[in-house]
């Protein structure tokens, strides 16, 4: 099978959707692999790596949306849905619930879509999210960190202190894989560490991997009120799936914190705990104050590090990749129940329940 990977052409995104190693990975089944040149720029990847693994590097985006099998990062942009063409296989993130006009055109032209984000795990978990949450994760401790010095106008406060002064307070709402991740550079920074979760289990553990250091507390108003009004750091790593976050922090509750505190909310993709959130920002522009704190809300937090992330991607993409090229989409989806959970639309049709819900289309 042919497998083509575009440069991705939305706005601030350097992933790409494959590393050498990757393209190694899929040349040792006997795909080919089209790859649109200087696609890994953003990710420090020359057309020269990817040429020595074995690609074919093509000068026009047009002759690599020609191949059976586009894997992509981001979902497909309006100046790529004239290539859409029935029976072409696109495996990317697609958010397809929030992109009703694109939605609309796989569905006209027959395209198979293969959503990362839907794709269902042994566990019941979203495998192809993690390593995103991962990241963001472990981020958010780094770059709140950063923004806690006074150039940034933060407090001016080191959050591990020294021998003789205090460390400082981080607070982590959500116990998930983005929190954990967090609590887990906050502790290596020398954190003093508070995290809230509604999960009983979630905490038990956080508390079995992390001992009694880390102060584990059921979330409810009044724990994250008191938690946060002494914090130098608080990060939002809550998720309700299917839903937008519930704002579990008000903006009393951000008022009682001290001026140059530090909130990084990496939730604000599904609407952000904060009530003082008023927007989302940029890499370019990633913070704003309000009542003095300062407040990072980026939602492509991974965008920051294209190069683990391509990789961290990846890992987890190129399997399935191989197992569609291998055995084509009917016969992978009849193996494989990832593979099956991933595809949003075939055949004119959606094929996802929420998805279809969600955009009320035909399912
Ligand atoms: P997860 O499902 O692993 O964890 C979410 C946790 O939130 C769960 O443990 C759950 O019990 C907990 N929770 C639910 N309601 C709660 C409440 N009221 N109070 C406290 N905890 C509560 O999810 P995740 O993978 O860690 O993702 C967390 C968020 O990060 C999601 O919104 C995800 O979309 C987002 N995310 C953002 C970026 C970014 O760049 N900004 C990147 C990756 C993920």
């Amino acid at each position: 099978m042919k497998i083509g990977i575009p440069k991705e052409i939305k706005a601030h995104e350097n992933r790409v959707a494959i590393t050498p190693t990757g393209v190694a990975l899929l040349r040792q089944s006997n795909h080919e692999v089209l790859i649109e040149s200087g696609a890994g720029i953003g990710a420090d990847i020359t057309d020269e790596e990817y040429r020595n693994a074995g690609a074919m590097i093509m000068e026009k985006a047009e002759d690599v949306w020609s191949a059976d099998l586009i894997m992509k990062v981001k979902e497909p942009q309006k100046s790529e849905y004239k290539y859409f063409r029935e029976g072409l296989m696109i495996f990317t993130y697609f958010h397809l619930a929030n992109e009703p006009e694109l939605a609309e055109e796989m569905v006209k032209s027959g395209v198979t879509a293969i959503a990362y984000e839907t794709m269902v795990g042994p566990k019941d978990d979203l495998p192809m999210l993690m390593p995103m949450s991962v990241i963001a994760g472990r981020i958010s401790v780094q770059i709140a960190s950063f923004y806690l010095q006074s150039p940034q106008q933060g407090k001016g406060k080191l959050i591990g202190g020294v021998p003789g002064v205090r460390n400082g307070k981080v607070v982590i709402i959500g116990g998930g894989v983005a929190g954990q991740n967090a609590l887990q550079i906050a502790r290596g920074l020398g954190a003093h560490v508070t995290i809230l979760d509604v999960k009983p289990e979630v905490l038990q553990q956080i508390e079995d991997t992390h001992g009694t250091d880390v102060i584990t507390l059921m979330s409810n108003e009044v724990n994250i009120a008191n938690a946060i009004k002494d914090a130098d750091i608080v990060v939002g790593a809550v998720l309700i799936p299917g839903s937008k976050a519930p704002k579990l922090v008000t903006e009393e509750m951000v008022k009682s914190m001290e001026p140059g505190s530090v909130i990084v909310d990496i939730a604000v993709d599904q609407g952000g705990i904060f009530e003082t959130e008023d927007r989302i920002t940029t890499h370019d522009d990633p913070i704003y104050i309000k009542h003095g704190v300062i407040h990072y809300a980026v939602p492509n937090m991974p965008g920051a590090v294209p190069k683990t992330a391509t990789t961290a991607l990846t890992n987890v993409t190129v399997p399935h990749a191989i197992e569609i090229a291998n055995l084509g989409i009917v016969n992978a989806a009849e193996k494989s129940n990832m593979i099956y959970t991933g595809i949003n639309t075939y055949g004119g049709y959606i094929t996802n329940k929420g998805v279809a819900e969600a955009l009320n289309m035909e399912y």
